[in-house]
Parts: structure tokens; C-alpha cells; sequence
């Protein structure tokens, strides 16, 4: 492949008409295949972000692919107020999934379900209050957003959504004093994963869904990064075997083509006719590149492979003997390895090496491989962070 494509310097490009708001990394990417992306050199890369969290199934999965091609020569649009096979499809399979959640919302990404569940809460209870965690992240829209922690995403944007409040995670007396008899809903993640990969304590949401109970008020279980196999199971709340009344769900639902849904369980009322809608929701296109992504994850047991292949990565990572680190921890294929000081350096590092990793927060190096990664592309991840935590890096 030519280092210049069509003649143009993408690179040049993208500095030059980019809105400002991404940090553009050195590195153009044309193509991707399983666990690798391509570099336009043809230089290859070990994806562990999968786009933050997207590509559970790989990258160009077959069966995504040919399912997307299919459907897009067949309809690509229908407003949801028309039946549909692929959406009819689609509800069948993710209301099959948490039993006891039998309606669903479609739309196009994580933070429209989060803003989804929050304004069916309102209507639901006729209350206004909402109660997340601190380093919680559900998204970048103002509704969302007020919802998310980090004050380097919200201060810039106030004043926000009024009546939200934040407690520690995994602080039973601190959400139990928070939630009142105002409060619409509280919103968790089942492991934070921006705010740097911790998951929640054993008791901890079957205890918050039990005061939330009490108090008629709904849990949101915002599992737009954990969803879809990632943590070693279908959804990371089944871990813990609790069904929250809504469940924010996006990134790997359509293997990579952009789609969120929110599932709704029997305490969520009054959704009516006209009262909230997307014009690109349930679109065939987005649900049959959903359904054939929900089938691979079947057939290939993803979750299974999850939980297999994070054991076997956690216990390489547990091994590394460097004074940097602090902690390794996580669920299936979402690793979280925390060190003693900024990670920035050692990310970059990485990627001089050719593995693509995340941040997560400014010490925690943060690891969402493809679940189709393979033994021996973990063994070069491992050497790789092995190697850039034990050795000399310059620039810290
Ligand atoms: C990524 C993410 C979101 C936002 O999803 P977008 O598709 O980027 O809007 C919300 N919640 C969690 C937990 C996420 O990881």
C-alpha cells in the first residue's frame, strides 16, 4: 500500500481539519483483521482498546461483514413506527438474553441509551433525582454527562442537568444516605471502566438494587463497555445475578457499526407513544449487523474464551516483576494494570512496540483486547508490558 493514499497526506489532513477535541495519534490506520490493525505502510498492530471496547468480535469479523453487505443491498432505513424482520430479530435475541427485561429501546450509541434510561426513569417514578458514582463515566451528551465524574469532561459544560449527586463506588453507607424518596434512579457501571477498571464488590449492587427497591427508586446498570461478553459472561451484572430495570447497552452490540439499546424491565412505566424516539434507531441495517455479532458471540462461546483468556492474561500480568506497578486487576478481557505513576509514557511506549493500549485516569494502563485475540498474541502482549515496565523509559 502506498505510504500517500489518493495523493493526499491523511495524516496532514486530519491535523489541519480536525475539530480540536481528539488527540491525534502518529498513526494512520487503514485496515484490520482479527486482533490486528494495519498501518497504511502495512505495518501491523496488536489492538488491545478494540476502539474502546467495540471490537469484541475482531476487526471485519466475516459474518458481521456478509450480514452487513446483505441488508444493505436489502433496506438500510426504517423509522421504528414500521415493523421490521431484523429489528423483530434483534428484540427476540437481546430481550432472550435478562430474562425479566422484555421491552426495548433502540438508538445509536452509549450515551443516547444512558440519556434514554434517564429520561424513562423521570417519567417512570415523577421524580427528578439521580444518584452515580464518582470516577463513573456513561457518556458526553449533556444528560450523560452530568451523570460522569471526571470534572475535565463536565466543568467546561456547566451548569449541567440539575439534581444529580455522586458517591464513592462501592460505599454502601454513602449511597444509602444519598437515595431518597426524590430520587428517579441511580445509575452504576458494573467495573468502571474509564475511571480505571475497578469492578464492584461482591454485595455491593445486589445491596444497591435492595435500598433502590425500598426506596421506588430504579437501578441503571450502564453496561455499554462491559456488555457483550467482555467481562467472561453475556452482560457483567450476571456475575453479581442481579437484573437491574434499565440496562444501557452500545460499543459491541453490532460489531462495530454503531448501535445502543437500552433494555426495560416491568417496574419502568408509562412509555407512551411520542414521548422519546431516534430517527436512526432500529434501523435493519444497524440490527442485522447486530444479530449476525450476537450469533458469532454464540457460536464462537466469546464469553467463555473472556474468562479463559483474562485468566490466563491477569496471571502473565500478576508475574511482572517492576516497581511500577500497584495492581492488576479486572474481569475476562477488561484488565486494568495500575501503576505508581502516570501511564502516559509506558502507552507510548507500547505503541513504539506495536501494541495499541488505553488509559484509563492517569494511572492505569487500560486493556480491552478483540475476545478473538489469540494465546500467542496475549504472550506478546505480555512480554511487550513486561518489557516497557521493566526497562528505562525516557520522558516521564
Ligand atoms: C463508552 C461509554 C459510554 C458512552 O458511549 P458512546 O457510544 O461513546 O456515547 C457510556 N458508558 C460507558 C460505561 C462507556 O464505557
Amino acid at each position: 500500500m502506498s505510504a500517500k493514499r489518493n495523493c493526499i497526506d491523511i495524516q496532514a489532513v486530519e491535523e489541519q481539519h480536525t475539530c480540536g477535541t481528539y488527540t491525534k495519534q502518529p498513526l494512520v490506520i487503514v485496515r484490520g483483521e482479527g486482533a490486528i490493525l494495519y498501518a497504511e505502510d502495512g505495518d501491523e498492530y496488536l489492538d488491545c482498546s478494540s476502539g474502546h471496547g467495540v471490537a469484541n468480535l475482531g476487526h471485519a469479523h466475516p459474518k458481521v461483514a456478509a450480514a452487513i453487505a446483505k441488508q444493505a443491498s436489502t433496506l438500510l432505513t426504517l423509522f421504528e413506527s414500521f415493523p421490521n424482520d431484523q429489528r423483530a430479530e434483534l428484540m427476540l435475541k437481546l430481550t432472550a438474553l435478562m430474562p425479566g427485561m422484555d421491552r426495548v429501546f433502540f438508538c445509536n450509541s452509549g450515551t443516547e441509551s444512558v440519556e434514554a434510561s434517564f429520561k424513562f426513569a423521570r417519567i417512570s417514578t415523577g421524580r427528578t433525582g439521580f444518584v452515580a458514582a464518582m470516577r463513573g463515566f456513561h457518556g458526553r451528551t449533556m444528560g450523560a454527562l452530568s451523570a460522569t465524574w471526571n470534572k475535565a469532561y463536565r466543568e467546561p459544560f456547566l451548569p449541567l442537568v440539575p439534581d444529580f449527586s455522586h458517591v464513592p463506588y462501592n460505599n454502601l453507607e454513602s449511597l444509602d444516605k444519598a437515595v431518597s424518596d426524590k430520587t428517579a434512579a441511580v445509575i452504576l457501571e458494573v467495573i468502571q471502566g474509564e475511571g480505571g477498571v475497578f469492578p464492584a464488590a461482591e454485595e455491593y449492587l445486589k445491596e444497591v438494587q435492595r435500598i433502590c427497591k425500598e426506596r421506588g427508586a430504579l437501578l441503571i446498570i450502564d453496561e455499554v463497555q462491559t456488555g457483550f461478553c467482555r467481562t467472561g459472561k453475556m452482560f457483567a451484572c450476571q456475575h453479581f445475578g442481579i437484573t437491574p430495570d434499565l440496562l444501557c447497552v452500545a460499543k459491541s452490540l453490532g460489531g462495530g457499526i454503531p448501535i445502543g439499546a437500552v433494555l426495560i424491565g416491568p417496574a419502568v412505566q408509562n412509555l407512551v407513544p411520542g414521548l422519546h424516539g431516534s430517527t436512526f434507531g432500529g434501523n435493519p441495517l444497524s440490527c442485522a449487523a447486530a444479530n449476525a455479532a450476537l450469533e458469532v458471540m454464540e457460536e464462537e462461546g466469546l464469553a467463555k474464551q473472556a474468562a479463559e483468556k483474562g485468566a490466563y492474561l491477569m496471571e502473565k500480568l500478576r508475574a511482572i516483576q517492576s516497581p511500577l506497578i500497584r495492581e492488576v486487576r479486572g474481569m475476562g478481557l477488561m484488565v486494568g494494570i495500575e501503576l505508581k505513576q502516570k501511564v502516559t509514557p509506558y502507552v507510548k511506549a507500547l505503541q513504539e512496540n506495536h501494541i495499541i493500549a488505553l488509559n484509563a485516569g492517569l494511572t492505569v494502563i487500560r486493556l480491552l483486547p478483540p475476545l478473538v485475540i489469540s494465546y500467542k498474541q496475549l504472550d506478546q502482549l505480555a512480554a511487550a508490558i513486561n518489557e516497557v515496565l521493566t526497562s528505562e523509559i525516557s520522558g516521564e
